[in-house]
């Protein structure tokens, strides 16, 4: 199979929908699981390994035929130049992940303009192209907590954000497809998930990836894309590196989620490479980037109905009314609907909302 034959969908033998493959390019130690036990100002000392992996991500990617989009922190950029042009001259689309892996809604709408603007210089400047792709730490952009993200993110220069984990990581009932949360601010791309009875089942890689049996995932896969959806699957390099060092006081929660199926990763990512067709995010989703100007149109500028609903009502009235108060507030550009316009446990929502309970 030729890569160059089909640059957004090198696996295009593979019947099905075109999904997005992603990768967040971070260390080891930098992991959220790790905080409170490695401080920042250990990073510099402890061995680095994220390049290494990489390399072999890349390598994985180039035996597949597959580009991929890099979510990668600008902290990785600055000591790993050679690596950033590599993902580049690969055909790759890079992309932010912010600069030093801090959590949105712990950071604060002035920080949080200071990392994206930091991490795109140092990406773009880096890898010599622009970067308008961003993916929040641990998924951290929550319609609750930070209703001003998508804007920010604008005035930044990105085009897009992929930055939001539907079920209760999200804070609240969130679209499973792509919407702008404000007139003003980038497309939200949600991290796939799928409604199961009352449950939101993620369908996206990472942790969960590795603790659910394959033909499982696959299985889910297969149902999202049956449903007419695109998937969007991330890991991290770390993920395929199951002799990275071991950190004495990890409790023990936090050492299975981190190791749990490491050994088996690189040959189930080489399974699913070769299960799907995969492509770059900008490129997967490329309508939706192109098109839609207001919360809750789809591409071709048609009402999505939960979309709407889910966006001014989770956003529009709880989010950037109650909790945008500063001077960094967005405005809300459309009126709110009244409570019961939205109703997220209906089966009529399945496939753009998740009912997923508030976070605690
Ligand atoms: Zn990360």
């Amino acid at each position: 199979m030729s890569a160059a034959a089909a640059p957004a969908t090198a696996s295009a033998t593979t019947p099905g929908p075109v999904n997005a493959m992603s990768i967040d390019v971070e260390d080891w130690f930098q992991v959220q699981n790790y905080a409170g036990l490695i401080g920042r100002e250990r990073w510099d000392s402890l061995p680095r390994r994220v390049e290494d992996r990489t390399r072999e991500v890349l390598a994985l990617f180039a035996a597949s035929g597959i580009r991929a989009t890099f979510f990668t922190l600008g902290w990785v950029a600055e000591r790993h130049p050679a690596l950033i042009r590599d993902i580049v001259a690969a055909g790759h689309e890079l992309a932010s992940h912010g600069y030093g892996h801090e959590r949105v809604f712990e950071i604060g709408a002035a920080r949080f303009r200071e990392d994206v603007r930091v991490a795109r210089d140092l990406l773009e400047q880096a890898g010599g192209v622009a970067v308008t792709g961003y993916r929040a730490p641990t998924f951290s952009v929550n319609p609750g907590a930070t209703p001003w993200a998508h804007v920010v993110l604008a005035e930044a220069g990105y085009r897009y954000s992929s930055s939001i984990f539907p079920g209760p990581r999200a804070g609240g009932p969130v679209p499973l497809t792509p919407w702008r949360p404000h007139p003003d601010g980038v497309v939200e791309l949600p991290m796939t998930a799928l409604r199961l009875g009352p449950a939101c089942l993620p369908v996206s890689g990472g942790g969960p990836f590795r603790a659910t049996p394959h033909t499982l995932f696959a299985a889910a896969l297969r149902r999202v894309n049956a449903a007419g959806r695109r998937g969007i699957f991330y890991f991290h390099p770390w993920e395929i590196d199951p002799d990275q060092p071991r950190m004495p006081g990890l409790s023990a929660s936090r050492r299975l989620r981190h190791f749990l199926g490491l050994q088996r990763m690189a040959p189930r990512l080489a399974r699913l490479l070769g299960e799907f067709a995969w492509g770059r995010v900008e490129t997967v989703f490329a309508a939706e980037l192109a098109a839609p100007t207001a919360p809750g149109r789809d591409a071709a500028g048609r009402d999505a109905p939960g979309g709407e609903a889910l966006g001014r009502e989770a956003l529009g009235r709880e989010a950037l009314g109650a909790g945008a108060a500063g001077p960094n507030a967005p405005r809300p550009a459309t009126p709110a609907p009244g409570p019961g316009a939205l109703d997220p446990c209906a089966p009529a929502h399945d496939a753009r909302g998740c009912n997923a309970p508030r976070a605690a």
